[in-house]
């Protein structure tokens, strides 16, 4: 009976994980909680800081995160508690891909520069880790606007290809945080307007010189949002 107990909690213990899940979340997460899985979670949920402001991706399950994951279960139609149980790690596991990007978007869109994100102004893994960031942000925004495609002409730039096509010096392509979008069916006034509501400190666009043919959209200190012909 006893070894039978045990073969069977081997068993249970030894189910593979969902497919489509990166990371395996082990425990609900409330505010108060801190670790590398709250930091996993701030990730996920960086597009849902509110009008406006930038979640911290530090560990730390504070205000702001139980806030974000708040808005987070309310657009998916969750309860919303604002503590990460199985229900919201069962949708985030669902947006995902195996390499932790979110479905919709792709390590390969957000770099068109090179394959190995070196040569910037960060270590090839924080411009790596940005884009993620970016791409969980893009996908709240996707979402938000109904599911309708974003198209990414660009992220990533290395010194290199910045000064190829005539970057700004302190551009944050060179960082990795930065996505220039298509006008796509959605049209880069309301990509820009969209994009205050989900953690983008940098927003740029029609009417900001040489912005008028697509949406800047990255992460800096302080926010710079310039878009004069989209009333921003
Ligand atoms: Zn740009």
């Amino acid at each position: 009976m006893i070894a039978a107990a045990v073969l069977s909690v081997l068993t249970v213990s030894a189910a593979p994980a969902s497919a489509a899940s990166c990371y395996g979340f082990g425990r609900t997460l409330s505010q108060g909680a801190s670790g590398e899985d709250v930091r996993q979670l701030q990730i996920r949920v960086s597009g849902y800081p509110g009008y406006g402001a930038v979640l911290a991706i530090d560990g730390q399950f504070g205000a702001g995160t139980k806030a974000a994951v708040t808005r987070f279960q309310q657009a998916y139609g969750l309860g919303a508690d604002g503590v990460a149980g199985p229900a919201t790690f069962a949708k985030l596991s669902s947006l995902e891909d195996s390499d932790c990007t979110p479905v919709n978007f792709s390590y390969a869109e957000l770099n068109r520069c090179n394959s190995t994100w070196s040569g910037g102004a960060v270590s090839a893994a924080t411009a790596k880790a940005n884009a993620l960031v970016t791409m969980w942000k893009l996908q709240a925004m996707r979402h938000a606007l109904g599911d309708r495609a974003i198209t990414v002409n660009g992220g990533f730039r290395s010194y290199a290809c910045n000064s190829a096509v005539g970057g700004a010096a302190g551009s944050r392509h060179l960082y990795g945080d930065a996505a220039d979008l298509g006008a796509g069916s959605i049209g880069f006034c309301k990509l820009a307007q969209q994009a205050r509501n989900h953690g983008f400190s940098e927003i740029l666009g029609p009417g900001y010189p040489d912005h008028n043919d697509h949406t800047h959209l990255a992460n800096r200190s302080g926010r710079f949002w310039s878009a004069p012909s989209c009333g921003i």
